[in-house]
C-alpha cells in the first residue's frame, strides 16, 4: 500500500482537500489565548471565538471566517511554522516541524471522537459572546510555555 500523502508530500504540495483533512478539529486554535509577555507563558482558556459552534466544535462559517472575524488567522504552508501559539498537537504544526501525526488523529482513526478521547480537544467551551473581558482570567484551563521556534522543513 502506498504511503499516506502526509508522509510523502510537503504541506505546500498538498491538494486543498488533503490540506483540510489534516485538521483534527480539536478547536484549540479557536479559543482565546492570553499571552503573558513578561513570563513567556501562554494561558489557554475555554472561551471560544464568537464564530465557533461550541456544540459541534467547529467554525460556524468556515468559508467566510476571515471576512467575519478580522483576527482569524488563515493557516497556510508559509505561515504555520511561525505561529508559535498553535498547540503542539496541531497536525499542521507537527508536519511543518517534521514530526509525525499522532495515532489518535482522525486520518488514522476515521473519527473525531479519538481527538476527545486523547484529551486534546477543547471541552466545555463557552462563546466569547457570553463572557465579559473582565472575567476572562476565570476561564483559564491550561498554561504552557511559548515554545521555541524550530526550522521548517
Ligand atoms: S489547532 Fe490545528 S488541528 Fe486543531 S482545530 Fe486548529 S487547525 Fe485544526
Ligand atoms: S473565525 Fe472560525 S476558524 Fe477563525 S478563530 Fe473563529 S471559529 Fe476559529
Amino acid at each position: 500500500m502506498a504511503d499516506p500523502f502526509w508522509e510523502t508530500k510537503s504541506l505546500k504540495d498538498m491538494t486543498p482537500a488533503e490540506w483540510e483533512s489534516l485538521c483534527d478539529g480539536c478547536g484549540k486554535c479557536c479559543v482565546v489565548l492570553l499571552d503573558e509577555t513578561d513570563t513567556g507563558r501562554l494561558y489557554e482558556t475555554n472561551v471560544a471565538c464568537r464564530l465557533f459552534d461550541v456544540r459541534k466544535r467547529r467554525c460556524a462559517s468556515y468559508a467566510k471566517r476571515s471576512q467575519i472575524v478580522k483576527d482569524c488567522v488563515t493557516l497556510k504552508p508559509g505561515n504555520i511554522g511561525s505561529l508559535d501559539w498553535m498547540p503542539e498537537t496541531c497536525a499542521y504544526r507537527r508536519l511543518a516541524r517534521g514530526e509525525r501525526l499522532p495515532a489518535w488523529h482522525p486520518l488514522f482513526t476515521g473519527t473525531r471522537k479519538s481527538v476527545e478521547d486523547a484529551g486534546v480537544a477543547v471541552v466545555n467551551a463557552v462563546s466569547e459572546r457570553t463572557v465579559s473581558p473582565d472575567d476572562i482570567w476565570d476561564y483559564v484551563v491550561a498554561v504552557r510555555p511559548k515554545p521555541r521556534k524550530k526550522k521548517r522543513r
